[in-house]
């Protein structure tokens, strides 16, 4: 049967090619849990230190509930997407005083944990307790796409019911923990999305992107991302060498993140722009403060485009900083405490550029 073959020809490309790769040595949960929230997010090569952190820093999910927000951030700062890791943390914690510490053993079960969505569970589920589920990422629906000549966009929740239903026949009944590691395995090393490695392949003769030469037009992904631009300046004020900073609270990006005093214009502003705000220019034109303007730093996320410029502002003593701290909350630290916190991997890498 097609099925059985398809799922044979990837174990066994699986058992000659694939990376040994710390968590594919363990079914403890914990530890497949942090390598899937962190590959979401970046991959295997960049992963990997963030993971070998996590385990040093909280080897058990009691030491992850038990350490702070600030001290989870500071781990995952580079990773972006940082409300991943607060869900993260905050999962531990849920599992430590709901489940006595042990992770639900079931694929619905695990799914009615905050933070934890259908692939996540997924991976836990098969890899951890070896239940019959399919995991269904980026590199599944490539090579499904491609094998099965399946052109349903993989961004549409049609297309995505299709593929997920698909990809539960294929799973073999008792072996969806070796099974679901070939497949990504196999998406991840064999068939990339630019350059396939089809004369090779296990899977040539049953495969339809082969057959018909569409490769590069499967899988379908229609773009609907629409990318806001925003400019943001910030002011880095500096007194006796530490630093006037604020933690982001709200739903914004970065949220519990450091960062310093902000504004935001609509559109690409000067220093002169921003000093037509009366409180700024009588702060910026008090004796004692001096100035000088950072390159504008480019940074792209998933649904924006940001524009950032930093003002280092070194303020004498007998400056007078007030209103601006007083409206952004902003508190004072050393150099030294300034490295522990937790920021955005672009202002930690503008202050080791410029002001470290
Ligand atoms: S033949 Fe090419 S496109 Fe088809 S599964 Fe193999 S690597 Fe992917």
């Amino acid at each position: 049967m097609e099925e059985a073959y398809f799922a044979k020809q990837l174990m066994d490309w699986y058992q000659k090619h694939k990376r040994r790769l710390p968590w594919r040595h363990t079914k403890n949960p914990y530890l497949i849990w942090l390598s899937e929230v962190i590959l979401q997010q970046t991959r295997v090569a960049q992963g990997l230190p963030y993971f070998h952190k996590f385990v040093q820093a909280f080897p058990t999910i009691y030491d992850l509930a038990a350490a702070s927000e600030q001290e989870v951030l500071r781990l995952w700062q580079g990773l972006g997407y940082y409300s991943r890791a607060r869900n993260l943390h905050a999962c531990a914690k849920v599992i430590v005083d709901q489940y006595q510490g042990k992770f639900p053993e079931s694929y619905s079960e695990l799914l009615k944990l905050k933070g934890i969505g259908v692939y996540t569970a997924a991976a836990i589920a098969s890899f951890s307790f070896n239940e019959t589920v399919p995991v269904v990422d980026g590199n599944v629906y490539r090579v499904l796409s491609r094998v099965f000549g399946v052109k349903e966009d993989i961004a549409s929740g049609s297309g995505q019911k299709k593929f997920r239903q698909l990809a539960a026949r294929l799973v073999p009944k008792g072996q969806a923990d070796v099974y679901n590691q070939a497949i990504m395995e196999f998406g991840a090393l064999q068939c990339t999305p630019l350059t396939p490695a089809c004369l090779l392949c296990p899977l040539n003769t049953m495969c339809y992107a082969y057959e018909h030469g569409k490769q590069r037009e499967l899988p379908v992904k229609v773009k609907r991302l629409k990318i806001k631009q925003r400019f943001l300046h910030y002011f880095v004020i500096r007194q006796n060498g530490s630093l006037w900073m604020r933690q982001r609270v709200g739903k914004d990006i970065w949220s519990g993140l450091f960062d310093f005093y902000l504004l935001e214009s609509s559109a690409d502003k000067t220093l002169e722009n921003l000093m037509e705000n009366e409180q700024i220019m009588q702060f910026l034109t008090q004796k004692g403060v001096s100035i000088e303007v950072s390159k504008v730093y480019k940074h792209q996320l998933t649904h924006q485009q940001l524009f950032i410029i930093f003002y280092i502002i070194d303020i004498a003593e007998t400056c007078l900083a007030g209103t601006l701290i007083a409206e952004q909350q902003l508190k004072m630290f050393t150099k030294e405490e300034v490295k522990n916190l937790p920021k955005p991997i672009l202002i930690n890498n503008f202050l080791y550029e410029e002001i470290f």
